[in-house]
């Protein structure tokens, strides 16, 4: 079996972090399988797409590496959907309802009253004939409702939750096309599952209870149902995932510097027993991919340690890796210098600018002598050799200084700062002529 899996969004919006983890799980299942992933635009609310999401999250999955290898899009598909729908009403598995939504909300209401659970109530599966020509005659359209079958439980092992059982007399017939002929959700994802071959259905666990009744339409339509995989929804620190912060897109990350392998990184991880670490290598996130691995308790997604891991990727990043987003001219040697000291890669420009020059001149105050003497000793030494060790290890001798007196005026005049990568990185690249002219001011 060829593993087929779909990641579905809405284009109603950016892709967030929810949808980037499904996704990306989407994503590293069908890689560990050697098998497709596909992109399913779910654009069936027709109000809400906006084709400009669809741009937004084809780049947002490039960006992320997660390259779908087919694309559908639901609004394309509409004649397909009309036909397996014609086919369920003709079996009597889809029904017309003509309820108002103030009527069903008064059945509920009373039912609550009542302590009954709020269940449709199938009074439109009553109706004769004559009673749906009249309600149409007098200018009421019907909506749909797929009939759950009550005679068996609904189970199914899920790859994460394991058993799942639900009692389908204790659900309401769902609907899945409204009076103005538009599509649900439920039914045209069930029909593309199957007509794609989807062998993983891979989502968070708040369509759970979708899945049940998704169960009874694969089935209604004569298709085995695909393994589903329902994940623990992320939360915040403090409990539920802020509006905030569930909301932050790609975009958004991007922005503040996140790189794309902390993100993967991260969300490949989180919520399962295995350690989040620092991996830019996708083939190990693909390779130690397994929904065995995941728990059920709902995942805790931190920005701060996303921020930290994406420090410890920049670390380490190659410079081939990030070499078009580098000043012009910034050198491999002047990257690996630098990078160290970086929480953002757009950083580098200030390092590169620190080295380059010209940077600020600073106040040598009471270090006067001690810099000149430093320019002194600078002009001696072997600039191929390590030079940074040569000038402090002669200065210290001579001018009998250790520790911070000894570095932090030296530091201070070459980079204008008191903070910064390692010394003996930056001064090489600094170079003889500029730290001359840094220490002695000529
Ligand atoms: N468009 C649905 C969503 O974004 C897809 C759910 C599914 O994966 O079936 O929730």
């Amino acid at each position: 079996m060829t593993v087929i899996t779909r990641f579905a969004p809405s284009p109603t919006g950016r892709l967030h972090v929810g949808n980037i983890r499904t996704a990306l799980h989407n994503w590293l299942f069908a890689q560990a399988n050697r098998g497709t992933f596909m992109l399913r635009i779910d654009d069936t609310d027709e109000e809400r797409s906006a084709a400009h999401f669809i741009t937004s999250i084809r780049a947002d999955l490039a960006w992320l590496g997660l390259t779908p290898v087919k694309e559908e899009r639901q609004s394309a598909r509409y004649a397909l959907y009309q036909r397996q729908f014609d086919t369920l009403v003709a079996a009597g598995r889809i029904y017309p309802a003509y309820e108002s939504a103030q009527e069903l909300e008064l059945k509920r209401k009373i039912q609550r009253g009542r302590g009954l659970p709020p269940v449709y109530d199938r009074a439109a599966l009553n109706l004769t004939p004559e009673d749906r020509a009249t309600l149409e005659a007098e200018g009421v359209q019907p909506h749909w409702r797929f009939r759950l079958d009550h005679s068996a439980p609904i189970e199914w092992h899920d790859l994460i939750r394991g058993p799942q059982h639900f009692d389908p007399a204790t659900m309401s017939d769902p609907v899945v096309r409204r009076a103005n002929g538009s599509w649900l959700y439920m039914l045209p994802s069930v029909i593309d599952d199957i007509d794609m071959g989807i062998t993983h259905v891979v989502r968070g666990e708040d369509h759970v209870s979708n899945t049940a009744l998704q169960i009874q339409m694969f089935d209604a339509l004569g298709a085995p149902p695909p393994s589903f995989a329902h994940e623990a929804l992320l939360t915040g620190s403090e409990g539920k995932l802020s509006k905030r912060l569930g909301s932050v897109g790609v975009d958004q990350f991007r922005a503040a510097g996140i790189e794309p392998q902390a993100i993967r990184a991260l969300l490949a991880r989180l919520g399962t027993s295995d350690p989040v670490e620092p991996i830019q290598d996708i083939a190990t996130l693909i390779a130690g991919f397994d929904f065995s691995h995941f728990g059920r308790a709902p995942a805790r997604f931190d920005e701060c340690e996303l921020a930290q891991l994406n420090a410890r990727i920049i670390h380490e990043l190659p410079f081939a890796t990030v070499a078009d987003r580098l000043p012009d001219g910034m050198t491999e040697a002047a990257w690996q210098a630098v990078r160290p000291n970086l929480t953002a890669v757009a950083e580098a420009a200030e390092w590169w600018q620190v080295i380059e020059g010209p940077i600020p001149t600073i106040e040598k105050g009471e270090d006067t002598a001690y810099l000149a003497e430093a320019a002194a000793v600078a002009a001696m030494i072997d600039w191929d050799a390590d030079p940074w060790h040569s000038l402090t290890n002669r200065l210290k001798e001579t001018t009998g200084r250790k520790g911070r007196q000894l570095f932090l005026p030296l530091r201070r005049a070459l980079t204008g700062r008191d903070h910064g990568p390692d010394m003996a990185a930056l001064l090489p690249l600094i170079g003889r002529d500029r730290t001359l002219y840094r220490l002695s001011g000529t």
